[in-house]
């Protein structure tokens, strides 16, 4: 019997995923997923933390076959007709489950997939071919928590599992203007002050993030977009190197900037 190859280390991402649109344009945001995609080795299965799944406690997708959730209004109607297939993965749920040891973990067995994770990984693998995974985010806890879950699924890493975290490191929908190309100025500000301490691995200002100063307020007025980040952070080992991509601010108060961990 022949030796099975030793299963390298799959890479992290966060995605910044902005508007839904982004999952049926062939915009360049779109395309930044598919090349990150294809230079990425093939996951047996992705996990994915995206802002659209909050609940109090820590949740978990169980189902086979999860539908395609529709979680937005106003969009043209051919967005709300795309399906994106993936299985589910029961299996690797249950895996996931056990190793948070932070707090008991529910499994939901009707949840589908929201649109932070389909809108996104129908461009990066639009075979709906890779078995697909949420966990849900409980907001009212601090960031150490995320950071901390996170922590934990890191032996998913070693099994083929791509974990995904899906948000926006700004987001404030409350004063976005869908005509303006990039961002503020306090946007792009915030935006570059946060991807200098991921680059210099400064966590703990990116944990406490209340505390980045008054423009952290206007970025990230509620949580649920910024906490995703801090999953794919808190799986950085040491010795690996950050990549970003899609690095841009769109819409005034909107932050496209993707970033992947341990990619070769
Ligand atoms: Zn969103």
């Amino acid at each position: 019997m022949q030796a099975s190859e030793p299963t390298r280390r799959m890479p992290v991402l966060f995605v910044g995923h902005g508007s839904p649109m982004n999952a049926l344009e062939g915009n360049e945001f779109r395309r930044g997923w598919e090349e990150t995609a294809a230079r990425l080795p093939k996951p047996k299965a992705v996990v994915c933390v995206s802002a659209h799944w909050e609940t109090p406690g820590v949740s978990i997708t169980t189902a086979d076959r999860p539908e395609t959730i529709h979680d937005f209004y106003g969009f043209p109607h051919k967005l709300f007709e795309v399906r994106y297939p993936a299985p589910g993965d029961p299996e690797l749920a249950r895996r996931a489950a056990d190793l948070m040891k932070e707090e008991p973990v529910r499994l939901d067995g009707s949840r589908g997939l929201d649109h932070g994770c389909w809108s996104v990984l129908r461009g990066m693998y639009p075979d709906a071919d890779v078995p697909t995974v949420q966990i849900s985010l409980d907001t009212s806890r601090p960031g150490r928590f995320h950071y901390a879950l996170a922590r934990e699924l890191a032996p998913l890493r070693e099994q083929g599992v791509l974990i995904v975290g899906s948000g926006d490191i700004v987001h404030n929908l409350g004063i976005m203007d869908w005509r303006k190309i990039d961002g503020y100025d306090w946007a792009q500000r915030f935006n570059d002050e946060v991807k200098k301490r991921i680059a210099a691995r400064e966590h703990q200002g990116l944990v406490d993030y209340e505390t980045l100063g008054p423009e952290a307020r206007l970025a990230i007025p509620t949580p649920e977009h910024y906490l995703p980040l801090l999953y794919a952070l808190g799986l950085q080992e040491r010795d690996e190197p950050i990549a970003f991509f899609n690095d841009q601010t769109v819409m005034g108060s909107v932050s496209m900037t993707c970033l992947s961990i341990g990619a070769a």
